[in-house]
Parts: C-alpha cells; sequence; structure tokens
C-alpha cells in the first residue's frame, strides 16, 4: 500500500498503464552508412503509421482543427527537405541516425520559431513532436501514447503535464496516479474538471508498480494498493459503491439555494477550464463560474491563440451561463504552465518569476488579442474579468487602463462592448492581501486564490511534496489574510470570493463562510457537497468559529476546532 495526495474523488480497480516517456541522449557516432539507412527508413515507416493510427482513434473523439494537427505530422514526415536532410548527413558523414536527425530537426525548429507569422511558429511545435518520435523509434523506445488506450487502466506516472491530461480518454483512463505533485498541481485541477480520480505525491511510485498490475486507487484517502488480495478487492469494492451513492443522493440539492439555517447566502460557483467544463459547472447547480482558467486555450493549440479563436470560446461560456457571473481570468501562464510554442528563458524560479499578468503587461500584444476577444464577448452573458498575480496597485491600475483604452478603441471601430462588465483581480500574493482595502477601491471584486497565496505566505513551492506539510489552508496565518481581504473587500462595498481549492473543501468552508466570504469558486463535482454543508451550518456559529480560529496558535488547534465545532468524527 503506498500513501499519496488524494486530488480527485474516487475509488477505482483496474490495471495499471505504466506512463515511461523516455529522455533521449543523444550524442554523434561514426557508424556504417548502409544499415543505419535502413533503421532510419524502419523508424520513419514506424513514425508514419503512429501517427495515422493516433488519427484514426481520434475521430469523432477531436475536432476537425484539432485532427488537422495529425495530417500537419504526417506531412512533415513526407517532406523531402526534412527526411532528405537526414539521409543526406547519414551518407555523407558516415554518422548515426539521430544525431542527423537531431541535427536537421534542430535547424528547422529554431527557423520556424523566429518567424514572425504566427502559422509557422505553429510548424516547429509540430517539427518537435515528429522528430521526438522518429528518435525514439530510431533509438528502439517503445513511445507510450495515452489517446491509444484501448482498456480501463490506471495511468501510473512520475508526473503528467495539463497537456497530457487533457488528453487522456474518460472512457478507459479510470484515474492515474503521479510520484510527484500537489493538490493545486494543475494536472490535479484538470483531475478533478474531468472527474478522473487521481492520487499524487505518491513517493517510490514507480519503483513499485508495474505495468500490468492490479491497482486499487483510493482518492478518498490518498491510497493506492498493487496486487490486491480478494478480501481487499471486495472491501474497495464496497467503498466505491458507496461513494456513488454519496454523489447520487446529492443531485437533489441541484436547483436549492446556497444557504444557511439562519438564512445567510452564499454563492456557490464553478472552476472551469474550457467550455465543455461550463455544463458541468450547470449540471452541478453552479450558480455561475468563478475562475475561467483560460491559460488551457494556449496549452491545448499548437500557437497563439487568435481573437477569433478566443472569441468563440469565451462567447460560448458567457452563452451557456446566461445571467449567471461568468469571472474569466486573464492569461496565467508561467510556473508550472507552459507553451510549447512560447519558450521562456530558464528561471531559478518561475512561480516567482515573469509569468501572468507580468508577462502581460510586458507582452501587450498578447494581452491586447485576449482583452479584445474579452470585451466582445461581454454582451452575450454577465462578464467579469479578473486579473492573476497582481502585487501591486501600480500594476493593476495599468491592466485596468490597458482594459479601458482596448474598449475605447472597439467602440471607435465599431464594435459592441456591455456597459457593465466587472473589473477585478486576484488575491494570491500576500502584498495584495495585506492591502487589500487600498485595492477594493479600484477593483469591482476580489477573488482568493489560496493555492498560490499559501505557497508564497509559507514559501513552500506548491508543487514539491517534500514540503508539503508547510501547505497549510487552516494555519492562522493563512486565516488572517484571508480575513483582510473579505473585510478589505467588504469596507468599500465590494464581493469577495475564492477561487484556490480550499474554496471546496469540506472542512474550509464552515471557516471560510464564518469569515464571512460572498462567494465560493470550485470544481463542478464539489458544489453539492458543499452546497449540502452550507445548508446545514449557522451563520451566527461559524463567525464565532472563525474568530476563535483566528486566534489560536498552529493548524492543529484550527483543525481541532473545526471538528469539535461540527461534531466531525
Ligand atoms: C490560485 O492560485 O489559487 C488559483 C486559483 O490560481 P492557479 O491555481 O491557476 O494558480
Ligand atoms: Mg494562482
Amino acid at each position: 500500500m503506498l500513501k499519496g495526495i488524494a486530488a480527485s474523488s474516487g475509488v477505482v480497480v483496474a490495471k495499471a498503464y505504466k506512463l515511461v516517456q523516455p529522455v533521449l541522449n543523444i550524442s554523434r557516432r561514426n557508424v556504417e552508412v548502409e544499415p543505419e539507412l535502413l533503421k532510419f527508413e524502419e523508424a520513419l515507416v514506424k513514425t508514419r503509421n503512429d501517427i495515422q493510427t493516433i488519427k484514426e482513434k481520434a475521430v469523432g473523439r477531436l475536432s476537425d482543427d484539432d485532427l488537422a494537427i495529425f495530417d500537419a505530422h504526417l506531412m512533415v514526415t513526407q517532406d523531402p527537405e526534412f527526411t532528405g536532410q537526414m539521409i543526406e548527413m547519414i551518407k555523407s558523414e558516415g554518422i548515426n541516425a539521430e544525431f542527423a536527425c537531431q541535427e536537421v530537426s534542430g535547424m528547422f525548429i529554431n527557423m520556424f520559431e523566429s518567424m514572425e507569422d504566427a502559422y509557422f511558429r505553429e510548424r516547429a511545435a509540430d517539427i518537435k513532436d515528429v522528430s521526438y518520435r522518429l528518435s525514439c523509434h530510431i533509438m528502439g523506445y517503445e513511445l507510450a501514447n495515452l489517446s491509444l488506450i484501448q482498456e480501463e487502466v490506471v495511468i501510473v506516472a512520475h508526473d503528467l503535464t495539463p497537456s497530457d491530461t487533457a488528453q487522456l480518454n474518460k472512457a478507459f483512463t479510470k484515474g492515474f496516479a503521479t510520484a510527484i505533485g500537489g493538490r493545486t498541481s494543475h494536472s490535479a485541477i484538470m483531475a478533478r474538471s474531468l472527474e478522473i480520480p487521481a492520487v499524487v505525491g505518491i513517493a517510490g511510485l514507480l519503483d513499485h508498480v508495474n505495468h500490468g498490475d492490479v491497482i486499487v486507487l483510493d482518492a478518498l484517502d490518498g491510497v493506492v494498493l498493487i496486487n490486491p488480495n480478494e478480501d481487499e478487492l471486495k472491501h474497495y469494492k464496497a467503498k466505491a459503491d458507496r461513494y456513488a451513492d454519496l454523489k447520487n443522493s446529492l443531485k437533489v440539492l441541484k436547483d436549492a439555494d446556497s444557504v444557511t439555517l439562519d438564512g445567510h447566502h452564499v454563492e456557490l460557483v464553478g472552476n472551469i477550464g474550457n467550455p465543455v467544463d461550463a455544463d458541468k459547472v450547470l449540471e452541478n447547480g453552479g450558480e455561475g463560474v468563478g475562475l475561467y482558467r483560460t491559460e488551457f486555450l494556449y496549452m491545448d493549440a499548437q500557437a497563439l491563440p487568435s481573437e477569433e479563436d478566443q472569441f468563440v470560446a469565451y462567447k460560448s461560456v458567457l452563452e451557456k451561463m446566461g445571467s449567471r457571473p461568468t469571472v474569466v481570468r486573464t492569461l496565467d501562464i508561467g510556473g508550472d504552465k507552459e507553451l510549447s510554442y512560447l519558450p521562456f528563458p530558464h528561471e531559478m524560479n518561475p512561480f516567482l518569476g515573469y509569468r501572468a499578468i507580468r508577462l502581460c503587461l510586458d507582452r501587450t500584444d498578447i494581452f491586447k488579442t485576449q482583452v479584445r476577444a474579452l470585451l466582445r464577448s461581454s454582451v452575450f452573458g454577465k462578464l467579469c474579468i479578473m486579473f492573476p498575480m497582481i502585487a501591486t496597485l501600480d500594476e493593476f491600475r495599468t491592466a485596468k487602463k490597458f482594459v479601458k483604452d482596448t474598449e475605447a478603441e472597439l467602440l471607435a471601430e465599431g464594435h459592441a462592448v456591455s456597459k457593465d462588465y466587472q473589473l477585478g483581480m486576484m488575491v494570491e500574493i500576500p502584498a495584495a492581501a495585506i492591502l487589500a482595502d487600498q485595492f477594493a477601491k479600484e477593483a469591482d471584486f476580489l477573488s482568493i486564490g489560496t493555492n498560490d497565496l499559501i505557497q508564497y505566505s509559507m514559501a513552500a513551492d506548491r508543487m514539491n511534496e517534500k514540503v508539503s506539510y508547510l501547505y497549510q489552508p487552516y494555519n492562522p496565518s493563512l486565516l488572517r489574510l484571508i480575513k483582510l481581504t473579505i473585510d478589505g473587500g467588504h469596507k468599500e462595498g465590494k464581493w469577495v470570493g475564492m477561487c484556490g481549492e480550499m474554496a471546496g473543501e469540506e472542512m474550509a468552508a464552515p471557516l471560510l463562510l464564518g469569515l464571512g466570504l460572498d462567494e465560493f469558486s470550485m470544481s463542478a463535482s464539489s458544489i453539492l457537497q458543499s452546497r449540502k454543508m452550507i445548508r446545514s451550518l449557522k451563520y451566527s456559529e461559524m463567525k464565532e468559529m472563525a474568530d476563535k480560529a483566528l486566534n489560536m496558535s498552529n493548524e492543529a488547534e484550527v483543525v481541532a476546532l473545526v471538528k469539535k465545532t461540527l461534531k466531525l468524527d
């Protein structure tokens, strides 16, 4: 039995699919030409076959635009400029095929990456993909492809990138387990929005699990069992059934009010990563969207998405949500979220570096496209624009002015823009929490991003399981920062929400309610459970409890207080 962090609820039993992505160490060697050419040709055929199969399997699951990516990949493998130069190098220099592949593809990648035109920059990502696959085949590595999985499995990996996670086929991927990561790493967040059970941060995972082992993934308690015996299997199957019953019983609350026993209303809304997630928010009785992470639109693409592509996505979410508020966060890239087609310089501390609003205020070309798309979509619903990672009032003012200038530009061009969209900000840097009352004078709303706020307050990387003990949502220091933010917002008559994962935690809801939080934004799958909790509480009692918690000295005391007050275990 291995222990990790429960990242997306559920209990499943399936075979392990061990994902190992080979790391290629390529160096120049002198070889015999004829056999090397043969090896190269065989690898090329395998590469083409792979791409063809991936494409065929994806028909019906992916849009035509996404499928076209595979045609582009096939074209690369057939381009005589590309493979011809590799063959030429092997012949004339008598060198190994993988080195020739690395040299030639590197040249093309550099060339395409430096081009102005987005279409050509997109080709660089295609070439990277194809040349990696080709090199793997030349070197005799078998390449796993998640979208080719045809039986029910639990994926076991060192880590899954957010884009790996986005490609998982829910019909066959019953869950996943990873060696690194925490509850707030982005693959965990995506697992919750895809409703795929996940346990992350399991030390030693890959040493213990073999491909094909039977795995119990208990993503309620963060446990993985390898090759369980009959009794264990029976126990976990019963646990899975109980969990399914609980989920069903919550459905009656779909249209119920989010109101406490003594009549205090709050809003329970959803976090989404794409327009399809908005449907899940509605199915789960969400009263709006509290965080649309637009970066996934950028991460799922092969090049910066155009204004039109973005407009279509934002409009679709706003239309689905209708009169319900939709908080769309501007691009929050950097940290653990990278774009293959927009390489950043290597940084010692990417979470403290050039990311989110810092990047957008620098790359105003990228920011402009997004803000134009957002403002154009504003007439289709109740839009709230939110800036991530605001540290200073100057940053907020600059971003706000940028939006207002863009609005004037759009109006002059004859576009319609709603008159009552809101402009707010995330409070996820302690400096902003401490000065919340000043920010609230100029922002329409504040939304607390505890995923980052905790890591910055405790100086503990949210991705590093070795310091995950410092990730303490219930530490009184964090509760005081939350209190400062809520009071700061209310002093200026502004609403205050929370879109960090803490908002969806069962134990946190009573405290946040007592601290006066107005809006709780969480994965769609947590909304009904939270509504049940809110409806069982008295606001007056939770205020008293929160006051006590603020004066405690450590997390354990706060947890004990909440458990005692709510009579939990
Ligand atoms: C947060 O930091 O709490 C947040 C919601 O943003 P993200 O998890 O995308 O960094
Ligand atoms: Mg954040």
